[in-house]
């Protein structure tokens, strides 16, 4: 199964993700988590992402395309993936079909999560992620145990630098602007399936489910 999400940020991408993973067994691929490590890291990818991540704007597609060609060719990605946070704007999405069409690969289906611009900027202000396994929380609607530690590994939970208000504006914007049109280009493909993601994680789990087996 290849699927790739498509929604604004803190629309719980990466939490369906998750679901998904384990329902079909393949890898969740979020370039936002591969872009994190690499600035985590300072490695050169990093370096150069780094501050485009900062402002809350798009890193370059020319990276994100080198980025993706390596990861798709990992032995994880025969049986399928997840694509998370990737494609972002149409040079991408052409990119991605170009990379697909040499892998003699083709997507399932595309699931765009719908949900308000309002609810995102609750959501996101209360959102707290662990940089050692990834789980992310919501400090409201699905909060850890202890506000400050990881339930799964205890490490330290932390805010986002792109987490901040004014930062969530810009990236909204961006997300209309540039990522929104992306809607269209799958559509032509008749592979998208919309899911309105203002209930909750559970429902929006059902949800996906249904649309899939539909
Ligand atoms: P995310 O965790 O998916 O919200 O991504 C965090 C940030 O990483 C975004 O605001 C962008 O700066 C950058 N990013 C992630 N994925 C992409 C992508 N496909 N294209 C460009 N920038 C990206």
């Amino acid at each position: 199964m290849k699927l790739l999400l498509i929604g604004p940020p803190g629309g719980g991408k990466g939490t369906q993700a998750k679901f998904l993973v384990s329902d079909f067994n393949i890898p969740q691929i979020s370039t936002g988590d591969m872009l994190r490590e690499n600035v985590q890291n300072s490695t050169d990818l990093g370096t150069q992402a780094k501050e485009f991540m900062q402002s809350g704007n798009l890193v370059p597609d020319s990276i994100i395309l080198e980025m993706m060609k390596n990861r798709l060719l990992g032995q994880d990605c025969l049986n399928g993936y997840i694509l998370d946070g990737f494609p972002r704007t149409i040079t991408q999405a052409e990119g991605l079909d170009i990379l697909l069409s040499k892998m003699n690969h083709k997507l399932n289906f595309v699931i765009v999560i719908d949900v308000k611009d309002e609810i995102i900027i609750k959501r996101l202000s209360n959102r707290r992620s662990c940089n050692n396994c990834n789980r992310v929380y919501n400090l409201i609607f699905d909060p850890p145990l202890d506000k400050e530690k990881c339930n799964d590994c205890g490490n330290n939970l932390f805010l986002r630098d792109d987490d901040n208000p004014k930062t969530i504006q810009k990236r909204l914007d961006v997300f209309h602007s540039q990522t929104k049109p992306l809607i269209d280009y799958y559509q032509k493909q008749g592979i998208v399936k919309t899911i309105d993601a203002s209930d909750t994680i559970e429902e929006i789990k059902a949800d996906i489910k249904r649309k899939l087996a539909s």
